[in-house]
């Protein structure tokens, strides 16, 4: 174990700070570790592994892709493009898709359709184009999407940073409405926002910021890379509230836990900004993404697994909320996307996850109050039973709070 964790911290960058365990095995809920534990995964490799670990029907799609044709580049088609995102089109309610790989990368995409089309179709003056944004947001690495974080760490020491970027708080739609000028093209926002917490806006705000986006002629572009496809217990977040925005991100477990695969998809007149040459990506859309990602859309859709994760994700809440610790601050979510806030003088959430993870239970913190989980979707009852058990026996085993043992992920 520890042979792993010194040769990875040598070789690799220290952008992150994994809990001490080194995993070698997958399937569904369930990882390994190099010394045969197992441990149920509340993780889900930050959503990305919606449908379990090396799902079968997932990895006999992949493999057998692999072996017909991986990698193209768009310069030419593929006989599994189209019909992957007409699938997706389909699902989302969406008129065209543009595939990229991962989430900042679609992210990025949205932001350069959302500034021609304000330039070509709204009429704002060329480089005047704003794009609003919430305190809070995530939306990934890049050196534009990073600088419109309001986390300071993700920002310091990456600047310059790009203009045309307007932040609001987040879940006050009259915020929104009181920032937007004429040169406003769109309002980024997550439905839930993830890596910030599990933060749940008010019921009715993104109702309301549909509204008033379309009095204003602003797209409403919604990045649900991590809420979307099931996770929340409705195909999308957005779903909630019946609310169908002009342009969508999705990605993590569009790839099906296999792979990186992301998309932006809009409305006709959004998307058809893009001409040949505008933009692109070497992997993006290759027939290996486009099987697998459509075997995941297939399987979402036939096994039911979006009411399964309502239901269950129900049924995990109401067991969280039924302990009664006094370090447990707030239980909040939808779905299976659930967070629970630590307070930091009790139980700091790194140490909370070091101990859950000595239970047989992986998840990690976000910042340093919250624990998250979501567990893939298929995860059953006696399961999150055996989580419960889990997270109630690491509660009640926590050693006193020591000062010093507060930890920065
Ligand atoms: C994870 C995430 C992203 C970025 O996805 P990457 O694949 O890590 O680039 C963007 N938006 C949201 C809401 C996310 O949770």
């Amino acid at each position: 174990m520890h042979h792993f964790i010194h040769l990875e911290q040598h070789y690799c960058a220290h952008n992150y700070l994994p809990l001490p365990v080194v995993l070698n095995r997958g399937e569904g809920v369930w990882l390994w570790d190099v010394e045969g534990k197992r441990y149920l995964d509340m993780m889900s490799a930050y959503s990305a592994v919606s449908f379990g670990h090396c799902h079968p029907e997932l990895v006999a799609v992949l493999t057998a892709q692999a072996q017909q044709l991986a990698i193209t580049s768009r310069a030419f088609y593929s006989d599994k493009l189209g019909a992957f995102l007409r699938l997706l089109c389909e699902m989302t309610g969406q008129d065209k898709a543009l595939p990229m790989n991962t989430g900042a990368e679609a992210v990025e995409t949205a932001i350069k359709a959302a500034r021609k089309w304000a330039y070509k179709r709204k009429g704002v003056p060329d480089g005047k184009a704003q794009i609003i944004v919430c305190d809070g947001n995530f939306a990934g690495r890049t050196t534009t999407l990073v600088g419109f974080s309001s986390e300071p760490q993700y920002r310091d020491g990456f600047g310059p940073f790009a203009p045309g970027f307007v932040n609001v708080p987040y879940g006050d739609a009259q915020a929104l409405e009181a920032a937007i000028t004429p040169h406003t093209a769109a309002f980024l926002v997550e439905p839930i926002q993830g890596e910030g917490g599990i933060i749940v806006p008010p019921e009715g705000y993104l109702a309301a910021c549909r509204e008033i986006c379309t009095r204003h002629k602003v797209l409403l572009i919604c990045d649900e890379v991590q809420t979307g496809l099931g996770r929340t217990g409705r195909l999308l977040a957005c779903d909630h509230e019946n609310v169908k925005p002009d342009g969508l991100i999705l990605g993590k477990a569009l790839g099906g836990g296999l792979l990186p695969v992301s998309a932006f998809l809009a409305r006709l007149d959004v998307m058809d900004v893009f001409q040949p040459g505008d933009h692109g990506s070497t992997f993006g859309g290759n027939p290996l993404a486009a099987a697998v990602g459509h075997a995941a859309l297939n399987l979402l859709r036939d096994q039911k697994l979006i009411e399964h994760a309502q239901s269950m994700g129900a049924y995990f809440m109401q067991g969280l909320r039924a302990i009664h610790h006094p370090a447990i601050r707030a239980i909040r979510g939808k779905g299976l996307l659930i967070g629970m806030e630590l307070d930091p003088h009790l139980i700091p959430a790194r140490r909370f996850c070091e101990e859950l993870m000595k239970h047989g239970v992986l998840s990690k913190e976000t910042h340093d109050t919250v624990v998250r989980f979501a567990p893939p979707l298929l995860i059953t009852r006696e399961q999150i039973d055996e989580a419960l058990h889990g997270i109630r026996g690491t509660l009640y085993a926590m050693p006193a709070p020591v000062a010093h043992d507060m930890h920065h992920a």
